[in-house]
């Protein structure tokens, strides 16, 4: 999201005059998108702030700008505490940054954090700079109204509100134009993406039918899917798309049906669980990932034991695992208490993590023997001699380089496997 983000922002500057150069000592502007989801976040911008005082120690002319939620969250009071920040610009101000750029001086510091209804940057083209040329992101919404109780994301960026389908469709396009091939859908809900226009709608699965028929050979992926808006029919179009790959994101945060309750997830475990049998009934080879969270207000034993036990029972592929963080002016923040204490967060997290690594390296042991379309994407850090990609699962398999290139599709059987990473041979390739 904040890569898709950062795209647009080098696009909007770009096209006022600046240039983005790759080593900071270059830089006039320095601007850091951030994030404001976990506490932890937060401080890590704080310490790349303190470690760029000696940037401007030398090059004192050096103005730096923070963008995005953290931005959007603190407003001014971020430049109160933070006395090296010149100017910051929440998620749906980014057309100001040139005029803001031109307006600042020693004295003077700039804020513009007014969230939008209607902002979807549709019309920009986003600027691919730190990318492989072969894998991009399309944002296709922006805003989250779903308000989970532990979430900042619909106080740091604002209404949902989906991007006009024949712009998403037109910047698919182009990527594989220019040699592009995978796009990676992107919103906070992506099920319930809905474009209205005078004589027809455009729904998530009529969306991903569309940008699927730009090419056969344009991989697409989306990323995060609601458990409670998941639609079988999506599941169909997925099913009738070889291109459309095979994984879903689903985050379950909880197994306990008290606990997901109180974060206001509007699903239960069997409504969860059913949702998990329909993906296995419509795409028997589909991956299936997902998000948690460790130690939410008054989570019990019994809670943290039904998520393991969820864990059990989907098996998940892999999963982003988190300790709870209060987040300030959140529901939670306002109703509820952070009592459970850091160190048994701490063991119930590495619990489910243990689970997770067994379950993973189980689930790729199976994998031993099969035959996958792999798109390359680069070389391996490992070794020169070996490339890399992702199967539609969107697993990494690494296997030696022959003559075969970045952005070609291979097909590669699996010899081994590690829980993170699939090794394997090529045994064809188009
Ligand atoms: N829109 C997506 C998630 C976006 S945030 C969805 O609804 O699934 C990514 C993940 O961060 C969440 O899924 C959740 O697991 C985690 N997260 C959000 N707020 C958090 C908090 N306060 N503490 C810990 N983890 C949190
Ligand atoms: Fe946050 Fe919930 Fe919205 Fe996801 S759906 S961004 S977790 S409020």
């Amino acid at each position: 999201m904040n890569l898709a983000d950062s795209e647009i922002v080098g696009a909007v500057l770009i096209k006022d005059g600046y240039s983005i150069c790759r080593d900071i000592n270059d830089a006039d502007y320095v601007l850091i998108n951030t994030c404001a989801i976990r506490e932890n976040a937060e401080q890590r911008i704080r310490k790349r702030l303190r470690e760029l005082k000696a940037l401007q120690k030398q090059r004192q002319w050096v103005k730096i700008g923070i963008l995005g939620c953290m931005a959007e969250r603190l407003q001014r009071q971020l430049m109160e505490e933070e006395e090296n920040v010149s100017f910051i610009v929440g998620p749906d101000a980014y057309r100001k940054l040139p005029e803001m750029l031109s307006h600042i001086t020693e004295d003077e510091k700039m804020a513009e954090t007014m969230l939008s209804d209607i902002e979807t940057y549709a019309d920009i083209e986003p600027i691919r700079y730190d990318t492989n040329g072969i894998t991009a992101y399309i944002s296709i919404m922006r805003g989250c109204q779903n308000y989970c109780a532990y979430c900042v994301v619909p106080y740091t960026r604002g209404r949902e509100r989906s991007r006009d389908p024949q712009t998403i469709v037109a910047e698919a396009k182009n990527l594989f134009d220019k040699g592009y091939r995978e796009v990676t859908l992107l919103g906070q809900n992506v099920n319930s993406y809905r474009w209205r226009s005078d004589n027809n709608e455009v729904g998530f699965p009529e969306l991903m039918t569309m940008v699927a028929e730009v090419s056969p050979l344009l991989r697409v992926r989306f990323a995060t899917s609601h458990p409670k808006d998941l639609s079988d029919e999506l599941l169909q179009v997925m099913a009738r798309y070889d291109n459309i790959c095979k994984c879903i994101h689903l985050p379950v945060q909880s197994g306990s049906e008290r606990m997901l309750k109180l974060m206001n997830r509007r699903y239960t475990p069997e409504w969860y669980l059913n949702r998990i049998e329909a993906i296995r009934h419509y795409l028997p080879t589909c991956s299936i990932t997902t998000d948690v969270i460790a130690g939410f207000c008054s989570e019990t034993e019994e809670d943290h034991r039904a998520t393991l036990e969820m864990f059990r029972k989907v098996r998940y592929d892999y999963a982003y695992m988190f300790k709870f963080s209060m987040r300030p002016n959140t529901f939670a923040a306002k109703h509820m208490q952070d009592d459970v204490p850091d160190d048994v967060k701490t063991r119930r997290l590495e619990e489910i993590i243990a689970i997770q690594g067994e379950i993973a390296l189980e689930n790729n042991q199976k994998e031993i023997g099969k035959v996958f379309e792999v798109l390359i994407e680069g070389i391996s850090h490992r070794s020169e001699q070996q490339l890399f990609g992702r199967n539609s699962q969107n697993k990494v398999i690494v296997f030696e380089r022959g003559n075969l290139h970045p952005g070609q599709y291979a097909n590669v059987r699996v010899t081994r496997c590690t829980s993170a990473t699939l090794i394997g041979e090529v045994v064809g390739n188009k």
